[in-house]
């Protein structure tokens, strides 16, 4: 059996490295906002070529406190990728902004960048773009658009730690970067995790508020926050594990390579472009029969995910929000994909009996 996942093995090369960071920490006795904290927000700034950094409890968080600094007026518009996942949206609901879905190019996943302009309202506020299953968005166009119009972008990260386009990472072309560390993500803590990049003082200087009850010096306050806060322990596992993620990712790459250079070309693979570095969170290709392909995998041993299975539009939770912009790309998207094994623990003889078992399908 392959499992599609397995973060036991994955992390298991750095377990004594973590534990002897989680008794620094416990040993410490400080434990929330601390000098972990720090060093981590200095560690992963310099990493990611971005000024400031400030952790966050999670990447649902990074979004929703992003937003919030730029205090847009309830139904303010703000543009995003309809094929997203859901936390995307559910930062931009959370602050009583609606969210206007924007179609994806169906080659790269992202959002089209010449299909932007025709939603842009007097309302619109704000792109919020997300770096999906790990490549960039084609964030020069996307820049130009923001600026003509004078629009606000957060970058949804989530996906793209160390990912770049045109030499820069992701999380440096809008005002923020929002990256999650859940435990799957490239960069992944043990727990929930989450940090805002930026190039702005001010802009920084807001979320260190914001994420603190709304105030820097304690038990004085200048806004109304948050709880949202990184901790140490997590702060510190992260230290460890991004001094490894660029290994991470060149074998992320590696087993990549093999899947877009072995498969047959019956299955729609990732676009390729000397543009982009990516990271490959996700290895996807898509099918028309991907139920049955996932299926036939399945019966030989080999985990499949879908991301994702129901389009943000066609949520229940959705119903009188999203469900009357229709979505025929994302639809298309959702209803073919298929992500693959591509984790730190697949040897790359693993990915070549998958391909050969998927070749034969
Ligand atoms: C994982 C993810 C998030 C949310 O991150 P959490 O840390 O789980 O809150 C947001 N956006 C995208 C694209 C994600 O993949």
């Amino acid at each position: 059996m392959i499992d599609y996942e397995n973060l036991g093995r994955a992390n298991h090369v750095l377990f004594d490295e973590y534990r002897e960071a989680f008794n620094k920490v416990l040993e410490s006795g400080w434990y929330i906002l601390g000098n972990a904290v720090k060093q981590f927000e200095n560690e992963f700034a310099q990493y990611n070529q971005s000024r400031f950094c400030a952790g966050v409890a999670n990447g649902l968080d990074a979004l929703i406190l992003a937003l919030k600094t730029f205090q847009f007026e309830k139904d303010d518009e703000v543009l995003v990728p309809s094929n997203t996942y859901i936390a995307t949206i559910l930062s931009i609901l959370h602050n009583q902004l609606k969210p206007v879905l924007v179609e994806p190019d169906i080659r790269t996943y992202n959002i089209d960048p010449v299909k932007i302009q025709e939603k842009i309202t007097p309302r619109t506020k704000a792109i919020m773009v997300v770096h999906l299953y790990g490549k960039s968005c084609e964030m020069d166009t996307i820049m130009s658009i923001a600026n003509q119009y004078h629009l606000k972008v957060v970058e949804d990260c989530a996906q793209s730690h160390g990912a770049t386009y045109k030499n820069i990472r992701t999380g440096n072309f809008g005002h923020f970067g929002a990256f999650s560390f859940y435990p799957t993500k490239n960069l992944g803590a043990i727990g929930d995790a989450g940090a805002l990049t930026s190039n702005d003082p001010a802009l920084h200087e807001n979320i260190l508020t914001l994420r603190n009850y709304g105030s820097q010096k304690k038990y004085y306050n200048e806004q109304i926050g948050f709880n949202s806060r990184l901790d140490e322990l997590q702060a510190a596992l992260l230290s460890v594990k991004l001094k490894r993620l660029d290994v991470l990712t060149e074998h992320k790459r590696k087993l990549a390579k093999h899947y877009q250079q072995e498969l047959k070309d019956d299955f729609i693979k990732p676009h390729i472009h000397s543009d982009y570095y990516d990271v490959y969170h996700i290895y996807n290709i898509r099918h028309p029969k991907r139920d049955e392909l996932k299926e036939y995998l399945l019966r030989h041993g080999i985990k499949t995910e879908i991301h994702y299975p129901v389009a943000p539009n066609r949520q229940k939770a959705m119903i009188g929000i999203l469900d009357r912009q229709p979505t025929p790309i994302a639809q298309e998207i959702h209803d073919t994909t298929l992500s693959l094994p591509i984790s730190y623990f697949h040897s790359e003889a693993d990915i070549v009996s998958i391909i050969d078992i998927m070749n034969k399908f």
